[in-house]
């Protein structure tokens, strides 16, 4: 049996996301700032995307700019927001310590310019209170950035709440919610968000296309200096079947989205109920509160890397949830962030499924999940310590 339980990494594309790319792969080529016909029936799909990633988020299709992705947009909108503020002397950024490194490194390079940054904690179960949020927020705070929903243990933050405390206090609010749209419902105007990134390739859209939101009056700052395109927001010819696509893919998964999400809680919270009975084992994030389909556990005494390997043996295709930079293994910065001990975030497992996971994919990984832990655990010799109470068990 094969399956893929990677989607929280990427989603396979849906069969009407390609099929809405391949005219513009093929006889539809033309460049949407040309003026003859090629290049207006190009210009008009575009534009017919951009209307219906607008209306599916309840925004104006004059605020939706298309990226390269995810990352981009999270770049844009918070350099936008620091270039704002700039203008004002506002030069604090508020964050949290669980986010994408799309938005953790921006931050970072933000500090080196001079900027302040706040990074809130999390709490156990993966979530940042608007309170929390309330309390950091000082005079010359010109951006707070929350995820929506957390990408390794799939934790959905209170986005509503946190929006109205910006509003009130007059400071910009950017969402990366990459893991949510398509997935969740979204409407930038109820959560008051002045920038939201998204991505398609993370709700059966292709790879290399993304979207920021930004609410009209929310200057943006161009990443890329060129021609007009985007409102002169970000230059260069417009990825035509990759927009086509995404605005596609993000329709039909908005179409599906109350049965998707039924059915993924409750596969979700089958493979939840049944990984809990594996000894010394711990559902990372929030219970109730996560995503439709994320589970993510730490089991106590093995190293996630190893177990990544054997489940692909076994046709599984997982993710630890940590971060492997320069070949270096460090444990996840997110389990770290919800108070995990450096040694339990290692032995972590992100199972993520979507809407093409069957039961029987769920059946199966309960079926093998639970004696390759064992097995590893027979054969590390940290467990052995902690079996003769040499070293305590923490889970
Ligand atoms: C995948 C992801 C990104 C990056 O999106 P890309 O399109 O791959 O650049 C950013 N934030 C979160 C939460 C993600 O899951």
């Amino acid at each position: 049996m094969f399956v893929y339980a990677d989607n929280a990494a990427t989603t396979k594309m849906s069969r009407a996301a390609v099929e809405a790319m391949l005219p513009y792969l093929d006889e539809a080529y033309g460049n949407p700032s040309s003026l003859h016909t090629a290049g207006q029936r190009a210009s008009a799909a575009v534009q017919s995307a951009r209307n219906t990633v607008a209306e599916l988020l309840h925004a104006d299709p004059k605020e939706i700019i298309f990226t390269s992705g995810g990352s981009e947009a999270d770049n844009q909108a918070i350099l936008s927001a620091a270039a704002l503020g700039a203008k004002h002397g506002k030069k604090h950024l508020i964050s949290t310590a669980f986010e994408h490194h799309a938005v953790l490194h921006t931050l970072r390079k933000l500090e080196k310019d001079g900027y302040e940054v706040t990074l809130l904690p999390v709490h156990e179960n993966g979530i940042v209170t608007a309170e929390e949020v309330a309390a950091a927020i000082r005079d010359d705070t010109c951006l707070v950035s929350v995820m929506f929903a957390n990408n390794e243990i799939g934790s959905i933050q209170p986005i509503g709440e946190i929006g109205a405390v910006c509003r009130k206090r007059g400071v910009l609010f950017h969402t990366d919610a990459v893991q949510a749209v398509g997935h969740v419902p979204i409407d930038v105007q109820a959560l008051q968000v002045d920038l939201l990134s998204l991505s398609a390739h993370k709700f059966h859209g292709p790879k290399g296309v993304g979207v920021l939101y930004a609410r009209r009056g929310v200057l943006l700052t161009s990443l890329i200096e060129g021609g007009a395109q985007e409102r002169g927001k970000r230059a260069g010819t417009e990825n035509v079947p990759g927009i086509v696509s995404a605005a596609a893919a993000l329709r039909e998964s908005c179409d599906h989205m109350a049965e998707t999400s039924a059915r993924l809680i409750r596969l979700g919270n089958k493979l939840i109920d049944g990984l809990r009975t594996v000894p010394h084992a711990a559902l990372n994030g929030d219970a109730v509160q996560r995503l439709p389909g994320n589970v993510n556990f730490c089991f106590e005494g093995i190293e996630g890397e190893s177990l990544l390997l054997l489940l692909d043996q076994r046709g599984i295709e997982a993710s630890s949830g940590s971060a492997c930079t320069s070949g270096a293994l460090d444990p996840s910065h997110v389990l770290l962030a919800i108070g995990r001990p450096h040694e339990v975030a290692h032995g972590s497992l992100r199972l993520s499924l979507s809407r093409y996971t069957t039961e029987e994919e769920v059946d199966y990984m309960l079926s093998e999940i639970p004696p390759v832990v064992e097995y590893l655990r027979e054969m590390s010799p940290v467990w052995k310590d902690m079996e003769r109470g040499v070293k305590p068990h923490l889970l």
